[in-house]
């Protein structure tokens, strides 16, 4: 699968993202950092100063260079990431763009962050061989994308925009409303029919966008939400960090055949837990 493909796929492609594009404009805008062009007469000239100081910060670091993501790239690969469309995916998407500022130096390294309200951005390498479990089933192998896919907890959005380039349509549930608006508006250039954000209990899933191929979920309980399971589709997978009684978190995949589910566990992980509920 070529990065052209990906491209093709979406009117906004991810990958003009780290350069000079509108949509840069328009992400880096909607976090609040504008450049001087992009102030606006009637906000206070302190905090205008303030956000065009922020992106000063920022551009001078490089981080909006495609370099920079290409180095952590490497360090995946080196790590043993090998599928080329999750590669792709991280290339293109700027990390710095969805933490807090005073962290944006920070956003390229193999790390979970803070994102406010007692949750983090996942790391990097955890992201990724998620997404590579994702495309072991034969549907993705075949379809080389990840099809439907539902993401329980946005969060900043950061592993949203990854699956607006893997999938062929993306639901992403969270149920803290800042977090839910604060996504909305850093993922703003990409929200369209193929990549739906919604304000509610992920435990509940979100049926009418079921069947899922793809299940993910940013958050672990101590057992699969049975919604989970019932809105995945045959042939598809699930992958979700799950409390194990007495011995921490571990990675679970579910795997629904024709007739059956079936349970593979992976490596201990560190996810927020998974909390039912709405909270404004
Ligand atoms: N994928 C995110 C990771 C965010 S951390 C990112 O790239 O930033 C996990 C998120 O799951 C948190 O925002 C938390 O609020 C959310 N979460 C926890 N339980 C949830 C539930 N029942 N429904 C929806 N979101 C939930």
């Amino acid at each position: 699968m070529t990065s052209d493909r990906t491209a093709r796929k979406f009117p906004l492609a991810l990958g003009r993202l780290g350069g000079a594009s509108v949509t840069t404009a328009k992400m880096t805008a909607a976090r609040g950092a504008a450049g001087p062009a992009l102030i606006r007469p009637q906000r206070h000239v302190a905090a205008a100063h303030a956000d065009a100081g922020r992106r000063a910060t920022a551009a001078g670091l490089g981080l909006d260079s495609a370099d920079v993501r290409a180095r952590m790239v490497g360090r995946l690969r080196a790590e043993g990431v090998v599928h080329p469309q999750v590669l792709a995916a991280f290339a293109a998407v700027p990390r710095h763009l969805f933490v807090d500022p005073g962290l944006a130096t920070q956003a390229y390294e193999d790390t979970s962050l803070p994102i406010g309200h007692g949750q983090t951005i996942s790391k990097p390498s955890v992201v990724a061989r998620m997404l590579e479990l994702l495309f072991g089933t034969e549907r993705a192998g075949a379809a080389g994308d990840l099809g439907a896919v539902l993401e329980i907890g946005t969060g900043c959005g950061y592993q949203a925009a990854l699956l607006a380039q893997l999938g062929k349509r993306v639901v992403s549930v969270e149920r803290l409303k800042p977090l839910h608006d604060k996504a909305r508006e850093l993922l703003a250039p990409l929200r369209n029919s193929r990549l739906r954000l919604v304000f509610d209990d992920g435990m509940r899933g979100h049926p009418p966008g079921a069947p899922y191929d793809s299940i993910i979920a940013a958050a672990g309980g101590d057992e699969i939400p049975q919604a989970w399971l019932d809105q995945l589709a045959v042939g598809g997978r699930l992958v979700s960090p799950v409390q194990q009684r007495g011995a921490g978190q571990v990675l679970v995949v579910v795997d629904r055949h024709a007739d059956r589910y079936t349970r593979s566990v992976y490596e201990a992980v560190k996810f927020v837990p998974l909390k039912s509920g709405l909270s404004g």
